[in-house]
Order: structure tokens, then C-alpha cells, then sequence
């Protein structure tokens, strides 16, 4: 069998404290126990403290990608305009669900090393009248960028349009909250930032999306893809549409409280600082960071444009056989143009970010690309001063 990791420095799923560990390993309870239906809201109570919300949380039984299909599946009624807005792969892969649903996309686009302009959603929104969706990726995982949300959001609210946001790298990554957002249904994971196992849909729904699912001819019920199953049985009356995955809900639990006892802020800052000083390292190393601006760099991971000479796979395969690191490549349009290195989780911490420079370095050597030893350790750690104060 293949050795395992030392370290999964990857773009998610990430590693887990060993507290998580150990919390995931609670006793398997049978679902309707008291004790369960307490411990489910309790963690429903969590993530809303941690999306800094007041709006309805459903956690689907899934990974994330059903609590995206999910909200196309149960807002998008055949012939409605949605505005999707493209940075990256999974910006692009939203016009299938919106397609598959019935709904005329209307896209706005920018080069995937790029952020959407707000002025330009705004400028989509004057020129399509009749819009009704709006769906944004927050932060895109793949090309290690963010959108500015919250202006987008702000405008399409002016627009009374509502909104679908994929935010599954992003909670926890930033200070964020739906209300202050305009996000009308956001959809998180926690096996990114949270560092918790995958497997689960973090929603936050508004007032509004709540109505707009409600006041269709023929509101999504009776699927696997409802989230209004869920509103009518966990939000209205304490049962399940169907089997929790209880182990998940242990993890995520256990990465929530963590959070909270860390501070939301703190949990956010940390990401940002690592992730800063991890560029700096990058850029000492003579590499070239994949975003096109550093304002637009995200708190999740760091893109790296592949060096000449280079091919992405072998550079991983040397980093993860020889060095048991495990880091992304490129994904889908970008495989093979980018590698990344991951900071989320318990991974946003200098003793992880060290350890990655200072291997990446050495593989490049290894490789035959010309480094100065220490100088991305040493300017990833010059950027920390006061770490910690
Ligand atoms: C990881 C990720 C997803 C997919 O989440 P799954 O839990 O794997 O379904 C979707 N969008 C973004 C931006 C991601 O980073």
C-alpha cells in the first residue's frame, strides 16, 4: 500500500485538529435520541454564530456540490434569467445546474487569474431587465481568488435579485455574514477553512429565498435535493427528511466550537496573515503568483503559475513521494497551469508554512530549477513579525 501523507497541504479536504479526531469518534447514536436532536440543534445554533447569521441554517447530507445543485434545483423554474458570474472552474461549472433546471444563463465573465468587477454586474443587471438569480462563486478554490461579494451582493439587492452564493472556501477564510452580504443562499463546506470532515452543505437561506422556493407553481419537495424537506421537517418540526450522517455532524460540531473558541476573527485573520506571508515566500522564490493582483489573492490557498520548464504532475509527484506532502495541481481548464499550496484549517499556521516552503524549495532544486536556499522560508518568516503579539 502507498505510504501515507506527512502532511495534506491540499485544496481540500484538509487535515483535522486531533481534537476533531477524537470528536468524530463519539459513540454512533440512533438519530431521534433526545440526546441527538439536541446535539443537531446545538450545531445548527453553532453555525449560524459562525456565519454570523440570524437567517435559517440546513445542513444537507451531502458535500457541497448538492447544496449548490440544491438551490438551483429549488429556485430556477424553466425560462428564468439567472446571472452567473465567472472567475474560475467552479464559476463556470454553475451553468450546468442552471441550465439543467431550466434557466437561461446570462454570463458575465472574466479571465480565470481575474476577480469579477462589481460595475460590471451592475452594468448585466441594467442591461438584462427581468433577472431574477445571481450566482457567484466567493472564493474560487481552484485559482486561488476571491470575488468581492459583498459589493456584488449590495447590488444585486438593489436589483431584487436573489442570490446564490458558493462560498465553500470562503466561510471561515474572511469575516462574512449573509445579511451584511446580500447572500440569500450560501453554501459552505467544512472540510476547507472549518478543517472539518467533507461530506455536508452548510446553508444560510433568506427570508426571500425561502419565499421564492415556496411560491413556485410546483415547490421541490420529496427529493434528496429539497431543502424546503428540510424547512418543513428539521426547521418545523425536529425531525429529519432522512439519516443524518451523524460521524460528520460530530466533526463539524467539534470544528464550529473550535472556531467560536478562536474567535471568527481570529480564525479569519490567521488565513489571511498565513496566506500573506505564504506569497511572500512564493515571490522570493523567484515564482509568479497565478492571481493577477494580490488584493485579490485568496485566504484559502495560493496559485502558483507553473515555472518554465516544469510540468506540474512530476513537481507534485516529486513533493508528495519523496516528502510525503501532499499539495493541488490545477483543476479541470487549469490543470497543468498552476500548483497550490494549501493554508486552511489547523494548516494556516507558520510551523505548516515553513515546513511547505522549505520543501517546496528543495524539490525545485531537486527538479534542476535554481533556487537560493532559504530565501521563500525566509521571507514567508520575515512576514510574520509579530505573529501571534
Ligand atoms: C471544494 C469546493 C467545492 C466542492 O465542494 P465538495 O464538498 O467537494 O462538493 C465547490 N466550490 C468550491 C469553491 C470549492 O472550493
Amino acid at each position: 500500500m502507498m505510504n501515507w501523507p506527512v502532511m495534506n497541504l491540499s485544496g481540500g479536504p484538509v487535515e483535522m485538529t486531533s481534537r476533531t479526531l477524537r470528536d468524530m469518534a463519539r459513540p454512533m447514536m440512533y438519530h431521534y435520541d433526545p440526546a441527538f436532536i439536541e446535539f443537531f440543534d446545538h450545531t445548527c445554533q453553532l453555525l449560524q454564530q459562525v456565519y454570523r447569521t440570524k437567517y435559517d441554517v440546513v445542513i444537507m447530507q451531502s458535500e457541497a456540490v448538492l447544496g449548490l445543485e440544491a438551490a438551483a434545483a429549488c429556485l430556477i423554474s424553466p425560462g428564468d434569467k439567472v446571472l452567473n458570474l465567472v472567475s474560475g472552474v467552479y464559476g463556470k461549472f454553475y451553468q450546468d445546474f442552471i441550465e439543467k433546471y431550466g434557466g437561461v444563463t446570462i454570463e458575465v465573465a472574466v479571465p480565470y487569474n481575474e476577480a469579477v468587477d462589481p460595475d460590471d454586474v451592475r452594468r448585466a443587471l441594467r442591461d438584462n431587465p427581468g433577472i431574477k438569480f445571481l450566482s457567484v462563486v466567493h472564493s474560487e478554490t481552484p485559482s486561488g481568488t476571491v470575488n468581492p461579494v459583498k459589493e456584488i451582493g449590495a447590488i444585486a439587492k438593489e436589483f431584487g435579485v436573489i442570490t446564490i452564493v458558493d462560498t465553500v472556501s470562503g466561510l471561515a477564510g474572511e469575516v462574512l455574514s449573509p445579511e451584511e452580504w446580500g447572500m440569500d443562499v450560501a453554501i459552505a463546506g467544512p472540510q476547507k477553512c472549518l478543517g472539518g470532515p467533507p461530506g455536508l452543505s452548510l446553508m444560510a437561506i433568506s427570508p426571500a429565498a425561502w419565499q421564492a422556493m415556496e411560491n413556485r407553481p410546483a415547490p421541490v419537495r420529496g427529493t434528496f435535493l429539497s431543502i424546503l424537506d428540510w424547512k418543513t421537517t428539521w426547521l418545523e418540526q425536529r425531525r429529519f427528511p432522512y439519516t443524518p450522517s451523524v460521524s460528520d455532524v460530530y466533526g463539524l460540531e467539534s470544528v464550529l466550537t473550535q472556531a467560536l473558541e478562536e474567535g471568527i476573527e481570529q480564525v479569519a485573520a490567521r488565513h489571511a496573515t498565513i496566506a500573506r506571508a505564504c506569497r511572500a515566500g512564493v515571490k522570493a522564490l523567484g515564482l509568479e503568483l497565478w492571481p493577477a493582483r494580490e488584493e485579490i489573492a485568496a485566504p484559502a490557498v495560493t496559485a502558483i503559475k507553473l515555472p518554465p520548464g516544469l510540468v506540474d504532475a512530476h513537481l507534485r509527484r516529486h513533493i508528495r513521494q519523496r516528502y510525503g506532502i501532499m499539495i493541488s495541481g490545477g483543476y479541470g481548464e487549469l490543470l497543468g497551469q498552476l500548483f497550490r499550496l494549501g493554508h486552511m484549517g489547523q494548516a494556516a499556521h507558520p510551523t505548516y508554512l515553513a515546513a511547505q516552503l522549505a520543501i517546496l524549495e528543495r524539490s525545485l532544486a531537486d527538479l534542476g530549477y535554481p533556487v537560493q536556499w532559504g530565501a521563500g522560508v525566509g521571507a514567508a518568516m520575515a512576514a510574520l513579525e509579530g505573529w501571534g503579539d
